[in-house]
């Protein structure tokens, strides 16, 4: 099997850790990747910035729209330099925002043709006073959506409600076909009380009927308030049972962080 890292991010990523993304490369391949995705946050819409309600600076969330084209060129003479030694795919990770599809499909419409690769995710929902972060602290997200939606099985509803809409919703021909990190509402489980996953029998179906992908996606299992993979052991379990393709992603914001857990989800 080909050893793949299927989600990284850069530093122009502004909450990462700065690590340059051919500092990142020439990890993977010393580690013996063969195949390297970089996918970094694609810019949020002004709209939305303006209506995030995190107590952090909204503008960290993704990268700049004004460095759209130094991240497609700069990847690009990557991808040829380390031709020889790895694989190397150039892409984004697209947040999935309900109300800004129109955004979301533009800008995949002008940019897509660069891409090789992408994921779509759910980071945000509408909250408490506006839009919330899932995955910003616990704090955050217990009070502007766990408390909001009514507890914990609500939240996850409305998690899995909006993460089914990503995958039916038609963001034109460049939109990525793999689902990001699918439980990522589990990141803060132990502080929130979220002791099971609500069942996803329906949202697996439609990623298999949609031929789509999805991001086994380890950045859970090194945080104490999760522990566990995105999505957990007994999702993947059933999402191999259907016959979805599980691509391994390190989530890494940083050098150290690439491959991490790699050797962990082959057993899994
Ligand atoms: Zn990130
Ligand atoms: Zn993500």
């Amino acid at each position: 099997m080909l050893k793949v890292d299927g989600h990284t991010h850069t530093h122009y990523c502004p909450h990462g850790s700065g690590d340059h993304v051919e500092e990142m490369i020439i990890r993977a391949i010393e580690l013996g990747f063969e195949e390297y995705h970089v996918t970094e946050h694609a810019p949020l819409p002004k709209k939305f910035l303006e209506r995030l309600v995190v107590d952090a600076p909204v503008d960290t969330f993704a990268m700049d729209e004004n460095d759209l084209d130094d991240y497609i060129n700069e990847l690009i003479s990557l991808k040829n330099k380390y031709r020889d030694k790895i694989d190397l795919k150039i892409g984004f990770e697209i947040d999935f925002l309900e109300d800004f599809q129109d955004y979301t499909q533009t800008l995949l419409n002008e940019y897509g043709k660069w891409c090789d690769t992408g994921i779509i995710s759910v980071h945000f929902l509408k909250g408490l006073n506006g839009w919330r972060s899932v995955d910003y602290s616990s704090e955050d997200t217990k009070t502007g959506l766990v408390s909001y939606f009514g507890g914990q099985e609500q939240f996850q509803l409305e998690y899995f409600r909006v993460v089914e809409e990503s995958v039916v919703a038609d963001l034109g021909s460049y939109k990525p076909n793999r689902i990001g990190h699918l439980t990522l509402c589990n990141k803060f489980k132990k502080s929130l009380g979220i002791e099971r996953t609500i069942d996803l029998g329906k949202i697996l179906h439609l990623i298999f009927k949609k031929n789509y992908t999805m991001d086994l996606n380890v950045g859970g299992l090194f945080l104490e308030d999760c522990g566990e993979t995105y999505p957990p052991p007994d999702i993947i379990k059933e999402a191999k049972k259907l016959g979805i393709p599980l691509i391994y992603g390190s989530d890494a914001h940083a050098v150290k962080a690439v491959g991490r857990g790699y050797e962990k989800i082959k057993l899994l």
